[in-house]
């Protein structure tokens, strides 16, 4: 079954918009919107038309050599780290405050550059963004060492304790699915631990950043301490990992790439935080709210048009109740028709480029290759934009790419499954481990599947719900460290041990 249909005009964008489309292709170091040292541009399209809509630069070698010298300055001078926490918190609450003021703009902003709909940037990405720097800011004054008694050594004679101080001047890459949020949830950990940041958004997706920027400005944050690099991976994100003066570097995107930065921060023993991909699983027990779980799980594969690190692309149900979940998603599927990202009544839009249109084709053809049957959609309906339908696949093994690899589409493959232990089993049959929503009524089979699944988050009939307060991050080859909460704070530290003979 197939749902193809012609999309239709994107709608024009406001004033506001095109003023921000328009601007000077500028980059914002050491606190000024300066040139870059060569002419070099990237092209920004709306993927809703897939029109070429704005130009921003392409970061030189010479342009990160300069953001990095004023990050460092900004740092080494310890106009940001010797603030007293309680100025770094209002200013990081004004940060949080210009945001939510120029949410309506930042909404469109995201959805003509992504391609995700206005009306989910509105009520999803910026109040999570904005939320991100409102927990973070509590954070810069609660930020303690402690003393310990010494163990082997006599404490009337020694006197220990420890401090904690920021790491120092840290990269921030980020990917082009929650372009602000995920900006929003890099810089806010950096600054409230006192570190200054080079922010390198996605290629494809930078608009929201350099408004981020106007507003980091407007807060009144010390010249250096953000600086804001729009630039290619390859190039500027190369640069800017191997730098000998960054010290630490927190990344957001693939496994392939996460890796590679991993290995290639690695001679200069770089901090490092890595937030990679993701095959969540979705497990439908046989006493689940069948019409809920089915929801449930189409909106964990269909929301953001399936480019959510933690979409539930693996559909688990059991035997007893499969046909019916699957009925219920494909009834769930033409809420999810996609449309253009500024049409009102869209719930889904476009993907964000053409190489991912592509990519999510191909992945479908695979998987029809391979003996997968489509139960709906499978297709990409007419138009000028990067579309694809709502997908559903069944008659799948675990052998096939569908299952196996990241698709990052609104893609979704269905298996059955008989008891616990092997449901539990095929979860973990991934090389990932990032989420996994578990739809039951039954309280003891929730916390037992909440044990045996290896992954950063489990939820409990539920799917991809994100708290800054709540740690988040991956198992396996889904990353290395903690963002949010407590934990993600931590490595934006360093621990200092000071030991006293008295
Ligand atoms: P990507 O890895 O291609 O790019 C992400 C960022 O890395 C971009 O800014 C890019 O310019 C930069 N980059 C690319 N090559 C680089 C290099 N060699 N050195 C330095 N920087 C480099 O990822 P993407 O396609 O933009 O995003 C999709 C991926 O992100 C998916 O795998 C998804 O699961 C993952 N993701 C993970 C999380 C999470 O929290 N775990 C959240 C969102 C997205």
């Amino acid at each position: 079954m197939t749902q193809s249909a012609t999309i239709p005009a994107q709608p024009a964008y406001s004033e506001a918009a095109r003023k921000v489309i328009g601007r000077k292709p500028q980059l914002f170091i050491n606190g000024d919107w300066v040139d870059s040292s060569h002419d070099a541009l990237i092209e920004v399209e709306d993927p809703s038309s897939g029109k070429v809509i704005a130009h921003v630069v392409d970061a030189s070698g010479k342009d990160v050599e300069r953001a990095v010298a004023a990050a460092r300055s900004a740092f080494d001078d310890g106009r940001w780290s010797n603030m007293p926490p309680m100025e770094r918190e209002r200013i990081m609450i004004r940060l949080a405050d210009l945001l939510h003021d120029h949410a309506d703009e930042l909404a469109e902003l995201e959805a003509i550059d992504n391609g995700k709909p206005k009306g989910i940037a509105t009520v999803v990405d910026i109040p999570a963004a904005i939320s991100e720097i409102r927990y973070m800011a509590g954070w810069a004054g609660k930020l303690t060492g402690e003393t310990a008694a010494p163990y082997a050594m006599p404490g009337e004679q020694v006197f220990g304790y420890t401090v904690r101080e920021p790491v120092g001047v840290c990269v921030q890459i980020v990917p082009w699915n929650f372009p602000l949020l995920m900006a929003c949830q890099k810089i806010a950990p950096a600054l409230a631990a006192g570190c200054t940041l080079i922010l390198k958004p996605a290629e494809q997706t930078p608009l929201t950043a350099l408004r981020l920027a106007d507003l980091v400005a407007e807060a009144g944050f010390p010249a250096g301490v953000v600086n804001i690099l729009t630039g290619y991976g390859e190039t500027a994100g190369d640069l800017l990992v191997r730098h000998p003066d960054v010290d630490k570097v927190a990344f957001t995107g693939s496994t392939d790439v996460g890796k590679a930065i991993r290995r290639n921060a690695t001679d200069t023993m770089k901090r490092i935080t890595l937030e990679l991909g993701g095959k969540s699983p979705v497990i439908v027990m046989p006493d689940a709210d069948v019409k809920q779980a089915a929801k449930g799980a189409a909106s964990a594969i269909f929301f953001n048009s399936g480019q959510v690190c933690v979409a539930g692309s693996r559909l688990f149900a059991h035997r007893s109740i499969f046909d019916s979940v699957l009925e219920g998603i494909s009834t769930a599927a033409p809420r999810w028709t996609p449309r253009p990202a500024l049409d009102p009544a869209a719930q889904m839009g476009p993907l964000v480029s053409a190489e991912q249109l592509d990519r999510v084709m191909g992945y479908i053809a695979a998987g029809k290759r391979d003996g997968a049957s489509v139960v709906t959609g499978g297709d990409s309906p007419a138009g000028d934009g990067y579309f694809v339908n709502p997908t559903v696949l069944a008659d799948v093994n675990p052998q096939m790419s569908v299952v196996r690899e990241e698709i990052f589409g609104p893609v979704v493959v269905a298996q059955r499954f008989d008891d616990l232990d092997e449901v539990a089993k095929a979860a973990n049959d991934t090389a990932y481990g990032l989420g996994a929503g578990v739809w039951t009524r039954d309280l003891s089979t929730m916390h037992k599947l909440a044990s045996k699944i290896k992954a950063g988050t489990i939820w409990g009939n539920c799917h991809a719900a994100i708290d800054p307060a709540l740690p988040f991050g991956g198992y396996k080859q889904s990353g290395i460290g903690r963002e949010q909460g407590r934990q993600g704070i931590e490595p934006y530290l360093e621990t200092k041990t000071v030991i006293l003979q008295l």
